[in-house]
């Protein structure tokens, strides 16, 4: 054994060699370190190159105790005396040079008296085992923490992540530590979890966006970051640590830098000098790998769970067939709405979920795809009976990718049900609409807008048969050409509106391929699009040509008749059924002494008494859209004037319901006429009067005989002086008795000869009869007439004048008187008389006059009514006495008749009964 071999098994603390060479030189060519002591302790002499290192070297005047050599804690070693330890090895720390301080190992051994101290450095071994101890301790760090982190629940990592940062933070005493993890997804760094000590500033929050910041640091070893000025990125790296010093460790995977361990406030040679490179590698690779696996995992997971949660929602789902066999694979969640049992079937198990009329079809494209690399797309139904009104739609789509053994067919299946029965909706609401429009007897049109102009781009079948052109020969300029020239500026007024309001009414002509107009009735209406911009216009056109020229012929007639009723002499109005004037021409308003424009609003009425009025009204009631006309004379008080009597036909008009809208009326002025025809009956009742002037002063001599006889009988008594009181009455009674008749005669007379009333007035005929009988009975009797005249036992009404049915009373007895004379002149035993009675029923009254005198020649019955139709000798007939007769009755609303009885003559008057409601 080398005295080599001895020092290092003595350092080693391998079982040392007791033996010690007393001989050897001290001082001689020394290792490490060699003092001299003496037995107290003291430092006598030092040799070695390691004494140049120690920070006390021994004073010239008095020897140092070794204790003051050594560090305070190496003192313990050496207490007592140098004998004491001899045996044992010395581990002493010496003060070094600069406050360095040197592990030294040795023993002593005694030497010349005293004793011999040799050292060796063993401060590199102690590095060593240090490091080696570090290394040891931070790879068991790193093992739990990869352990921690893949042992834990997903949702619990956030949290063991820091609490790893934790355990490597108080381990290796950092302020603040934290991991920053690359962002694929944002492509820049980010603080993942950080954890900083109380006591220590907090640099970084968790989450924190850094950007690519850490770029700039070289990735492939820990970066120390001493505070300096260097390139800005470095500034940047600087701010990030807080412009303290720093130390930052990477973490590479295959796809390079991942991650990075940032320590702050950090001297990490000061709390960590014996932790290597790759130790700190080790450490943030046992943190960050397992971190960024649980993260990609994660991501992974979420994707997956996404995808999934798509195929369920969109109802769609992958399908997967491999290359030689016939077996396919689908999706879980396309097997589940499939209703499948399993995810793996064959391909003809496939094909039985498709619906028969598809099945085929999809057999041959799957082939298609397999042998010859067809993409497949296509829409099958599926085959379940309990959708049958409703079927499943799918598309079906599909690609081979791979070759040789690795070759697989890929597609989706998408449920495209909703879209699928939309389109067809779609298609038979389009198809129902097309119908429609193809049946419209209008065309129905589209026309595109294209920069402000409108181009026709469809029209419907409807076209050809009225116009007889198409779209193929129809631009927008043919169009236009086809516009009648005179309407063409109304329709690009129709175009302009339609553009500017949305929606357009116009009427213009069109030419058909004949060249024959059409009126066509357009309405169209402007389609825009979201923004509002004109996409289209879509309307129609109705042929309204039969319509238009009805109504152009309609207005010209309006028109003609308008002149019409302008210039006609005659009166021409309309009015209300309340009588209000509508409209009345210029003759009309001359009569009511106004203008035509004031005639509406006018009431007719206003011109007529109450019961012309009235009787106005209820002839008007009667018309019926039966009988809508009616003609009478009516009798007004118009301004200024005493009376008029026009000539008055109405025309009823009336509604659907049969209601009496209004009614159009014509009339003529007829007063003058009236007027002569009144004169003609007064002259004709003067006539009459004077005819019976002779049978008048008979009337009234008959009671002067009387009263005189009775004058002269009572002044006898008187002479005689026999008057009794008694006989005075009786005769004075008689006296007045004959006075009231003479007076009733002349009255009567009176009456008669007035003339008469304008306004018709209810009366009982029989009034008539009984004045009759008091101017003509006496006459009579006295030529021998008997007068036969029934009771008539009734009351009743009829409108007119009873002097003027008096009258013709009287004409047809004075006929009849006239017929008896002349027959009693040439028959002496002839007994004339004349009948006279009434009969009613609902409607009318028929007087009768008969009389024994012969009749009427059958030939002459037909012209006795003639004016001035007399058989009697010149002088004595006027042949005026029926004719006016006949008028007076007829006015009344009656009728005079005559027909032979078996005697003589039977004349009839029947006038209308005036009816109690
Ligand atoms: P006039 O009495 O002046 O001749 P009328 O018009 O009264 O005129 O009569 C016309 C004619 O009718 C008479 O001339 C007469 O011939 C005939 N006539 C009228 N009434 C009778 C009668 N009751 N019997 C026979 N003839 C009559």
């Amino acid at each position: 054994m080398t005295s080599a071999d001895k020092l290092f098994a003595r350092l080693l603390k391998r079982p040392t060699l007791p033996a010690i060479e007393a001989s050897a030189p001290l001082l001689a060519q020394p290792l490490g370190l060699h003092l001299q002591l003496d037995n107290d302790g003291h430092v006598l002499q030092m040799a070695g190159p390691l004494r140049h290192s120690l920070a006390q070297q021994p004073p010239h005047d008095q020897p140092l105790p070794l204790q003051r050599y050594v560090l305070a804690h190496s003192t313990l070693t050496i207490e007592g005396q140098p004998g004491d330890w001899q045996g044992q090895s010395l581990d002493l720390d010496f003060l070094g040079l600069a406050d360095q301080t040197l592990h030294l190992r040795g023993w002593v051994q005694p030497w010349a008296g005293g004793w011999l101290l040799q050292l060796m450095d063993i401060g590199d071994l102690l590095l060593e085992r240090h490091q080696a101890h570090s290394r040891e301790e931070c790879q068991a760090v790193a093992g739990q923490i990869s352990e921690h982190l893949r042992a834990c629940s997903l949702s619990r990592l956030p949290v063991i992540v820091s609490e790893q940062l934790q355990t490597i933070a108080q381990r290796w005493h950092m302020p603040c530590v934290a991991l920053a993890l690359l962002d694929e997804q944002e492509e820049g760094w980010q603080i993942h979890r950080q954890f900083s000590a109380h006591d220590a500033p907090q640099l970084w929050q968790n989450n924190q966006r850094l950007g690519t910041v850490l770029d700039s640091l070289n990735g492939s070893a820990p970066q120390r970051l001493a505070i300096s000025h260097g390139l800005d990125e470095h500034l940047r790296v600087q701010d990030l640590f807080g412009n303290a010093e720093g130390f930052a460790v990477p973490y590479s995977d295959d796809h390079g830098v991942a991650a990075w361990l940032l320590c702050g406030f950090y001297p990490v040679h000061e709390h960590a000098p014996d932790l290597s490179d790759r130790d700190w590698l080790l450490l943030v690779s046992a943190l960050a790998g397992p971190l960024l696996g649980r993260l990609r995992e994660q991501h992974h997971h979420l994707q997956l769970e996404r995808l999934e949660s798509l195929q369920v929602l969109l109802g769609t789902g992958w399908w997967e067939a491999f290359g030689a066999s016939d077996e396919i694979l689908l999706a879980p969640s396309l097997a589940a709405t499939l209703h499948l049992d399993s995810a793996r079937l064959t391909l003809d198990d496939w094909l039985l979920q498709i619906h028969p009329a598809d099945r085929e079809e999809m057999r041959s494209r799957l082939h298609a795809l397999q042998q010859h690399d067809e993409p497949l797309t296509l829409c099958v139904r599926l085959h379940r009976c309990d959708t049958e009104h409703h079927p499943l739609w799918y598309r079906l789509q599909g690609q081979a990718i791979g070759t040789g053994d690795s070759r697989r067919l890929v597609g989706f299946m998408l449920d495209i049900s909703d879209i699928k029965n939309q389109q067809q909706h779609t298609a038979a609401a389009h198809a129902r609409l097309d119908n429609l429009i193809a049946s419209s007897p209008a065309v129905i049109y589209v026309q595109r807008y294209v920069e402000g102009a409108l181009h026709p781009t469809f029209f419907s079948a409807s076209l050809q048969p009225l116009l007889g052109w198409s779209l193929e020969n129809c631009d927008a300029a043919a169009l236009i050409e086809r516009v009648h020239p005179e309407d063409r500026d109304r329709y690009f007024e129709r175009t302009r509106h339609l553009l500017r309001e949305g929606s357009v009414r116009a009427r213009y002509r069109l030419r058909d391929s004949h060249g024959d107009y059409h009126w066509l009735l357009d309405e169209a209406k402007l389609l825009r699009d979201d923004l509002g911009l004109p996409v289209e216009a879509v309307g129609l056109w109705l042929d309204v040509t039969e319509a238009t020229l009805a109504a152009e012929q309609v207005k010209q007639s309006e028109e003609r008749y308008r002149m019409l009723v302008e210039d006609s002499p005659a009166m021409i109005c309309r009015y209300h059924p309340d009588l209000t004037l509508s409209f009345g021409n210029r003759p009309l308003a001359m009569y009511l002494e106004c203008e035509p424009e004031q005639l509406p609003g006018m009431n007719l009425g206003n011109w007529m008494s109450d019961e012309q009025r009235e009787a106005f009204l209820q002839r008007l009631s009667l018309l019926t859209p039966e009988h809508p006309v009616s003609t009478a004379e009516i009798n007004l008080q118009l301004p200024g004037r005493e009376h008029a009597w026009w000539v008055w036909s109405d025309r009823g008009v009336f509604d659907d319901q049969g209601r009496l809208l209004e009614i159009q009326a014509v009339g003529r002025d007829n007063t003058d006429v009236r007027r002569s025809q009144q004169q003609l009956t007064q002259s004709a009742k003067m006539a009459t009067l004077g005819e019976m002037a002779t049978g008048l002063a008979h009337e009234i001599n008959q009671p002067l005989n009387v009263m005189r006889m009775a004058i002269v009988n009572v002044l006898k008594r008187l002479s005689s002086g026999e008057v009794q009181i008694d006989y005075l009455t009786d005769k004075l009674n008689r006296i007045d008795a004959q006075v009231q008749r003479a007076a009733r005669v002349v009255d009567h007379m009176r009456v008669f000869g007035r003339r008469s009333e304008i306004e018709q007035h209810p009366f009982n005929p029989v009034d008539a009869i009984e004045g009759t009988l008091a101017l003509l009975a006496e006459g009579m009797r006295g030529k021998g007439v008997e007068l036969r005249v029934s009771e008539t036992g009734f009351t009743v009404q009829v409108r007119g004048y009873v002097d003027q049915l008096e009258q013709v009373l009287i004409n047809l007895m004075v006929n009849a008187r006239d017929a008896l004379l002349s027959k009693q002149a040439s028959d002496r035993e002839f007994k004339p008389w004349i009948s006279v009675y009434a009969e009613r029923d609902a409607q009318s009254v028929r007087l009768w006059v008969e009389d024994n005198g012969g009749g009427i020649d059958p030939r002459l019955l037909e012209r006795i009514f003639e004016p001035f139709f007399t058989t009697k000798p010149v002088g004595v007939g006027t042949g005026l006495g029926l004719s006016v007769s006949y008028g007076i009755v007829e006015n009344m609303g009656g009728r005079l008749s005559v027909s032979n009885s078996v005697e003589g003559a039977r004349f009839c008057i029947e006038l209308p009964v005036i009816q109690d409601d």
